[in-house]
């Protein structure tokens, strides 16, 4: 795989459970933040723990491949714009999300978007069908229907490209289920689409 996204557009509290865990309200509308292009790192490449941070977390996501440009797109329309799927870890300093009052550091450190292991056509996935697994160490942590979503794929991309133009190779991460929990040096991550396959991290002290 080989994408070049100029930007990758998050969705943050997409789950009723993980809205719950981390006791925030559930959102009334999508709840947008971006990950640095830099933040990304393929299937098997290292998840490097920072020494700024004492509680990094996974989170399994369904990512998004846009394969043209978007704007002003409806729901209606939105899966047009779609090249295909894939998995994506939205890693997490989560000291550092709650401290900070914006994400930029407890989302945007280096190798923090795990994405992979291939990109799966539009038309080749059921969204109806199928859940976003991650394990840790093997020990399953989350496992939920992507039909779980709060607001859904086409609902996501009208609402972003109502503010934001998306171009072929950006990346959307449509957010996690509840299940979320910490990683230590010398643990492998992994997050699974039926359908797409396995991308799997370990991580290690930076
Ligand atoms: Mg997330």
């Amino acid at each position: 795989m080989n994408i070049k996204p100029s930007k990758i557009v998050c969705v943050g509290r997409n789950y009723v459970e993980h809205a719950k865990e981390l006791g925030n309200e559930v959102p009334k509308e999508p709840l947008i933040f971006l990950k640095p292009p830099s933040s990304l790192i393929a299937h098997g490449e290292a998840i490097v723990y920072p020494a700024i941070t004492e509680n990094l977390h996974f989170e399994g996501e369904l990512g998004i491949v846009i394969g043209k440009r978007a704007k002003h797109v409806k729901a209606a329309d939105a899966f047009d714009y779609i090249y295909g799927y894939t998995c994506v870890n939205d890693v997490t300093a989560r000291d550092l999300q709650r401290k900070d009052g914006q994400w930029t550091r407890g989302k945007g450190c280096d190798t923090f978007c795990p994405t992979g292991p291939r990109v799966v056509p539009r038309d080749e996935l059921d969204l109806g069908k199928v859940r976003v697994r991650t394990l840790l160490n093997g020990v399953v942590k989350q496992d939920a229907p992507i039909t779980d979503l709060i607001f859904s794929v086409d609902v996501i991309i009208e609402y972003v490209t109502q503010f934001m133009t998306l171009e072929p190779g950006d990346l959307i991460a449509t957010g996690t289920p509840s299940g979320v929990g910490p990683m230590q040096p010398g643990d492998t991550v992994q997050v699974e689409i039926e359908g797409i396959g396995i991308l799997q991290n370990p991580v290690i002290r930076g």
